[in-house]
């Protein structure tokens, strides 16, 4: 199976069936940055935000992604700020007005003029909503295993994730175990041969290895550059990879995992009883194709097609506790305070 394939079917059972042991309530995202030193140093492939004490809140919020700068803005509900003033001094104002206009857009801040001046306050405390953050490095095949061991070191070293899982199709040997480092826990990803009652393939999950706890908490150390007998590497503080994981947590609540689009081609069959939600699978191919790679007229299947009407927002919205238009905190406080 392509890695694509791999991903987004894995991404659809964990949404529905959740990890192996785990309640099936995290928030599921692909492709986020998974670095601090370096910040596109390292993607994770997917990424599984457990909810934390808080969870309902943030859901209330927005479900949009909340800027970093805004979060750390200093105009807490109760106190509203000449905006300039309210983000810190090594906050480029670029960012900052940036950071100011997405929260007004998202609702996560409010504004109102005095003597000409824009002044705001954030609608709601930033709320305590996550709580471990997983990270799943999809490979397939371990035949073609590519830069595997370098990144499963990052995510062991740097311990910015609490868990880093390794998932993959492929028969796992003794040897394989040997080289990957043994907080890493490891999957083997199969399609049971039994249908859940309604059509659906299964994937099923065997723990190879469970993984061990990360400890994010502490400063970690962020491979850089690989030479020939040394590394350059990064020591990161636990406050920077705080910050990070708050980024991480945010992006995956925002994104979601589904962040591809249907091929526009009679090819196409969505909604196929093979899957539990929507999936880009192509009956010419027999399998979940990327649309953005693999089709259009220089696919020798290519079948013109309009565009198909699958709102895959409305889909989260319909299967997860995740709302396109969650109620609002500001709603909820209008009228009943004022800006202090
Ligand atoms: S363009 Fe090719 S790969 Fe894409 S859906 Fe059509 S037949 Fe399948």
């Amino acid at each position: 199976m392509s890695e694509f394939a791999f991903e987004l079917e894995l991404c659809a059972h964990l949404e529905s069936s959740g990890r192996p042991g785990a309640s099936s309530n995290a928030i599921v995202a692909r492709q986020l940055g998974g670095a601090v030193a370096e910040p596109g140093g390292r993607i994770l492939d997917i990424v599984c935000v457990e909810p934390g004490p808080e969870f309902d809140q943030r859901l209330a919020l927005t479900g949009e992604t909340i800027p970093d700068a805004a979060i750390e803005a200093d105009v807490g509900p109760g106190t509203a700020r000449y905006w300039k003033d309210a983000f810190a001094d090594d906050c480029h104002p670029e960012r900052a007005k940036s950071a100011l206009e997405r929260a007004l857009k998202i609702d996560f801040f409010e504004s109102e003029l005095r003597n000409g001046r824009e002044y705001v306050r954030q609608v709601a405390r930033y709320p305590d909503w996550y709580s471990r953050i997983v990270g799943i490095e999809n490979k397939p095949d371990l035949g073609t295993p590519g830069d595997l061991e370098a990144q499963l070191r990052t995510d062991a070293s740097l311990g910015l994730v609490d868990e880093a899982i390794l998932a993959t199709e492929s028969y796992v040997t003794g040897a394989h175990l040997n080289r990957i480092p043994g907080e890493i826990g490891v999957w083997r990803v199969s399609r049971g041969d039994t249908s859940d009652g309604v059509g659906n393939r299964k994937l099923e999950i065997e723990v190879v290895r469970e993984p061990m706890s990360l400890s994010t908490d502490e400063s970690g150390i962020e491979p850089l550059e690989y030479h020939p007998g040394h590394t350059d590497v990064a020591v990161v503080s636990p406050e920077r990879k705080a910050r990070t994981r708050r980024r991480i947590a945010e992006r995956a609540f925002g994104k979601g995992w589904r962040t591809f689009r249907f091929p526009d081609c009679e090819a196409c069959e969505p909604s196929g009883e093979e899957f539990s939600t929507p999936l880009p699978f192509c009956s010419w191919k027999g399998r979940i194709v990327d649309a953005e790679s693999e089709c259009g007229a220089s696919c020798a299947g290519h079948d013109p097609a309009s565009g198909l009407e699958i709102d895959l927002e409305a889909e989260r919205d319909r299967r997860t506790p995740w709302r396109r238009e969650p109620s609002g905190e500001r709603r909820r406080q209008s009228g009943l305070d004022q800006f202090g």
